[in-house]
C-alpha cells in the first residue's frame, strides 16, 4: 500500500477488454536505490514530488505500488526487422497508470525493467543501467530538442545483477509517454483476425489522441492519416538532428507520434547518409537516411490493419489506403524541407533551396564534417564571416566549403533579416548541444565501473539546455578525437 497523494491515478487502458493486456505486478528487488528523479517533470505531472524524494527508490523500483495503480503488461506485435512477430507484448515493461498532467493531457507511467510479464518469452523483464541511463539522457534530450518524445521521469538501481554478456547492474528506468499504443498494439489484433479489437482500439487512439477526426467523412480514414502525419514530422525532426533511431520496428512506433524506445539510437558525429550505429542492424536496414522510407513501410503495416475500417468496399478502401499512404512522402519532405531551411537561415522559400542544402550536405558527408557542430558554426558564419575559418576546420579539407560559403552568401543576400537576426533564429534551431555517444558511453562506464553518476548529472544537465551556449561545458560539444569515437551501440 502506498502514498495516496502521490499519483491520482486514472487508468482508461485497464478498463479496455481484457485481451489488450495480462494484470501483473512488478517483482520486488533487493536493494533499490533511487539515482535521480525528474523534479520539472514530476511536477508538470502533478506529482507528489516531496513524495517521491522521500519514497522514489521504493515506488519506481517496483517495490511499493502506489495507491490506485493497476499494474498491466500491454499486448502487441511487431515487424522486427522486416519479420513479423505476432506476440511481442511488454516483457520487461509494466504500465502503472495514468495520471492526467498540469495541462490536462492523460499521461502513461511505465517502469521499464520491473521483472517478468505473461510476455516475457526467455527474457528476465529486467534492464541493466547503461541502457537505463541511455534512455533517461537521450529521452530527455529528445524533448529539451523539442522533438516529440516519451520522458523519463526516474531511475533507480536495483541492487541485484543482471545478466547479459557480462554480469551488470540491474535498474529500472520510469517512462512517461502520451500513450504506449503501436503499430504493433494494432498488428496484435489484425493478425489474430480479431476486428472488433482492432476497432476499438483505433476508438480509443482517436478518444485519447485525434479526437478531431471524428467529425471527418471517414473517421478511420481520417485517424489513419493523422498517425501518418504526425510519423512524417518527427522523422523529419529526427533527421534535423542527426538522430539515429536505431530499431524502427513497427512495435517501436508510436500511434501518438512520440519517439519511443531509446535502445541503440545515436547522433551522428560526422555526417553520412547510410551511418548505422546499432550491433543487432546488420544489414543496415535502419540506416540514418533509410529512415523516413522505413517509417513509410511500417505506416503500410499500420494500414493493412485498419484497411477494413476505412469502407465497406474493400477496393474502395484499399485505393483510399494507398492514396493516404501516398501522401506521406510530400509531407515529409515539407517538413525536412521546412526544418532544413531554417537551419542554414532561410526564412522564405526558393526552387533553388533544396540544392542549396543538398551541396551542403555532399560536402559535409565528402569532408566527414561533424554534423551537430557544421551547423551549429554556421550561426556564427551568418553573423560574422570572420567566423568561417572555424567553420572550415570542421571539414577534413580545408577549403571544401569555401564554394559552397559564397552560394548560400548569395542566396542569403536575397532575405530580409539582418546578420544578427539570421544567426539567433539559427541558434534556436541548431543545437549546441546533443548527447553525444562517446559521452554517453563515458557516464555508463562511470556508473557501471564506479558507481559514479557525476557524469550522467552533467550530461544530462547540459542538454537541457541545447540551444544555449555553454561554455563551462565545452568538453560536451566538441566532436570525438579519433579515438574516442563510438562505432556500435547495443540494447
Ligand atoms: P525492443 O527491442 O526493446 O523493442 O524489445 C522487443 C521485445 O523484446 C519486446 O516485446 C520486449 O518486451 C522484449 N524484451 C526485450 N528485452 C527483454 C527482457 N530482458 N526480458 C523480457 N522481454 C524483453
Ligand atoms: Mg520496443
Ligand atoms: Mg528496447
Amino acid at each position: 500500500t502506498g502514498n495516496a497523494e502521490a499519483f491520482a491515478f486514472d487508468n482508461s487502458y485497464a478498463r479496455l477488454p481484457q485481451q489488450f493486456f495480462a494484470r501483473v505486478a512488478p517483482t520486488p528487488v533487493a536493494e533499490p536505490w533511487l539515482i535521480k528523479l525528474n523534479k520539472p517533470l514530476a511536477e508538470e505531472l502533478g506529482l507528489d514530488v516531496a513524495t517521491l524524494e522521500r519514497e522514489g527508490a521504493e515506488i519506481f523500483s517496483g517495490n511499493r505500488l502506489p495507491a490506485g495503480a493497476d499494474p498491466l503488461a500491454m499486448a502487441y506485435a511487431g515487424h522486427q526487422f522486416g519479420t513479423f512477430v505476432p506476440q511481442l507484448g511488454d516483457g520487461r515493461a509494466i504500465l502503472l497508470g495514468e495520471v492526467i498532467d498540469r495541462n490536462g493531457k492523460r499521461r502513461d507511467i511505465q517502469l521499464k525493467g520491473p521483472g517478468q510479464t505473461p510476455f516475457s518469452r526467455r527474457g528476465d523483464g529486467r534492464a541493466a543501467l547503461g541502457p537505463v541511463l541511455r534512455e533517461y539522457i537521450v529521452s530527455e534530450a529528445m524533448y529539451a530538442l523539442g522533438i516529440p518524445t516519451t520522458r523519463a521521469l526516474a531511475a533507480v538501481v536495483t541492487g541485484q545483477p543482471v545478466y547479459r554478456e557480462q554480469i551488470l547492474p540491474g535498474a529500472i528506468v520510469t517512462r512517461v509517454a502520451a500513450s504506449h499504443m503501436r503499430v504493433g498494439t494494432f498488428q496484435f489484433f489484425a493478425a489474430r483476425g480479431d476486428m472488433e479489437s482492432v476497432k476499438v482500439l483505433a476508438d480509443y487512439a482517436i478518444d485519447r489522441h485525434y479526437p478531431e477526426v471524428r467529425d471527418a467523412e471517414r473517421p478511420y480514414l481520417a485517424f489513419y492519416k493523422a498517425v501518418t502525419a504526425r510519423q512524417a514530422e518527427l522523422i523529419a525532426r529526427w533527421l534535423h538532428v542527426g538522430f539515429i533511431h536505431g530499431v524502427m520496428n513497427t512495435d517501436n512506433m508510436t500511434i501518438s507520434g512520440e519517439t519511443i524506445d531509446f535502445g541503440p539510437c545515436a547522433f551522428l558525429d560526422a555526417y553520412d547518409p547510410k551511418k548505422v550505429f546499432s550491433s543487432i542492424d546488420q544489414i543496415g536496414r535502419y540506416a540514418y537516411a533509410s529512415q523516413p522510407a522505413i517509417g513509410q513501410w511500417n505506416l503500410a503495416r499500420l494500414a493493412e490493419t485498419l484497411v477494413p475500417l476505412f469502407d465497406d468496399n474493400q477496393d474502395t478502401a484499399v485505393e483510399l489506403a494507398n492514396d493516404a499512404l501516398g501522401e506521406y512522402g510530400a509531407i515529409f519532405q515539407r517538413h525536412w524541407l521546412d526544418g532544413m531551411r531554417r537551419k542554414i537561415g532561410l526564412a522564405m522559400s526558393e526552387k533553388g533551396d533544396l540544392d542549396l542544402l543538398q551541396a551542403l550536405l555532399t560536402a559535409m558527408h565528402q569532408g566527414e564534417a561533424d554534423f551537430t557542430l557544421t551547423f551549429r558554426r554556421l550561426c556564427d558564419s551568418a553573423r560574422d564571416p570572420a567566423a568561417d575559418a572555424a567553420l572550415a576546420s570542421t571539414f577534413a579539407s580545408t577549403g571544401a566549403i569555401g564554394p559552397w560559403l559564397q552560394e548560400w552568401r548569395q542566396r542569403l543576400s536575397r532575405e530580409k533579416a539582418t546578420p544578427d537576426e539570421r544567426a539567433t533564429a539559427m541558434m534556436a534551431v541548431n543545437p549546441a548541444f546533443i548527447p553525444r555517444n562517446h559521452r554517453i558511453e563515458e557516464a555508463i562506464a562511470a556508473a557501471t565501473e564506479d558507481a559514479d553518476f557525476s557524469l550522467f548529472e552533467a550530461l544530462v544537465e547540459v542538454t537541457a539546455n541545447p540551444y544555449t551556449d555553454q561554455p563551462q561545458f565545452a568538453r560536451y560539444q566538441a566532436p570525438p578525437s579519433p579515438g574516442e569515437e563510438v562505432q556500435r551501440t547495443f540494447c
